[in-house]
């Protein structure tokens, strides 16, 4: 029997960055050239390479994840037992939660990159990408949909979130914790989150910006009523706390929520928005009373990158408010 096949999609990144004749490191590689510079890969999996993108990560929008998905989806149709995304590690907490809702196969999808770019000693690449090919090569992480395996850690996209702008641990899932890790060269899985959540994108979907706004203290949220203005479809707000905002934003926000779906996420970066705990002007039950939606344990970003998809596959409020409340699948 050969080895199993992984289709290996690089984007760009830190990981495929070195010097071009500009000013820093630029990604330029490109994915053969990454597999091509980890020989252990070739006793692991049978690579097919491709440079779906050579961006800075910043640069991805859902259009591409959407044809990224596709794609990975044709190749595990095709006979690969899963593939990898290569890219940059500044969006891959978001990139990796949007596949995990768009490409529905049993087969592991693995996004990985690097810390410290191939010129750098330590460069953490390599490591990474054969890394990710194991996970992706194994049965160890089939079913549970989109992972981020960096620095010999498995986490879960729903949960994975970047924490440190230049160390190579910087990927945690507080609070749930990774779901697994690789051990010399052995993807080890401990915990599977529950329920998942699959969506499809219409081919022509109409484009849906959603806007993400961070509250902070002394805000008079001036700027609210801009994004009705300059045309955004939706709206998440990044509360203080368990789900606040200063109370001259309450009317605004309910005036918004009328209009479009606003959600309400808490900018803490862990625990679930509130419920049922304060009641000023201005709390989670004021403004869940006023209409907005809860996320959740959802950040601002993975919220806003779910309300996203919501918008794009049709969905109502109605359905939007029902997918917030059960995509944690309990
Ligand atoms: N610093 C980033 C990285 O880790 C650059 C990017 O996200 O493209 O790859």
């Amino acid at each position: 029997m050969g080895l199993p096949r992984v289709a290996v999609f690089s984007m760009g990144g830190t990981i495929s960055s070195v010097a071009s004749g500009g000013k820093g490191v630029e990604p330029t590689l490109t994915g053969e050239a990454l597999v091509s510079d980890v020989p252990e890969i070739a006793g692991v999996a049978e690579v097919s390479a491709v440079s779906f993108r050579r961006a800075a990560s910043g640069e991805i929008g859902v259009g591409d994840l959407v044809e990224l998905a596709a794609e990975i989806e044709g190749r595990i149709d095709g006979g690969a037992a899963g593939a990898v995304v290569t890219q940059g590690t500044d969006t891959i907490e978001e990139t990796s939660f949007v596949l995990d809702f768009l490409v529905d196969r049993e087969a592991p999808v693995v996004v990985t990159g690097a810390m410290r770019n191939p010129t750098l000693p330590g460069a953490d690449g390599p490591a990474n990408l054969l890394a990710a090919i194991q996970v992706a090569a194994g049965d160890a992480a089939r079913g549970l949909g989109t992972v981020v395996v960096l620095n010999d850690e498995i986490h879960a996209a729903r949960f994975v979130r970047k924490t440190h702008t230049s160390n190579p641990a910087t990927f945690s899932s507080y609070p749930a914790g990774p779901l697994g890790w690789i051990s010399e060269n052995i993807p080890r899985v401990v915990l599977r989150p529950t329920g998942r959540h699959k969506m499809a994108i219409p081919e022509g979907a109409q484009d849906t910006p959603v806007a993400l706004y961070h509250v902070a203290l002394g805000d008079d949220g001036r700027l609210l009523p801009e994004i009705e203005a300059k045309g955004y479809a939706g709206l998440v707000v990044e509360a203080m706390g368990g789900g606040h905002v200063p109370s001259v934003m309450a009317e605004t926000l309910e005036d918004l929520a009328s209009k479009m779906p606003v959600v309400l996420a808490s900018r803490t970066g862990g625990g679930e928005v509130l419920r049922s705990t304060y009641g000023f002007v201005g709390s989670e039950i004021d403004l869940l009373g006023r209409g907005l939606i809860y996320a959740g344990p959802l950040d601002g970003r993975k919220a806003r990158l779910l309300l996203t998809l919501l918008l794009q596959s049709g969905a109502t409020t109605e359905m939007v408010k029902e997918t917030f409340d059960t995509w944690l699948g309990n």
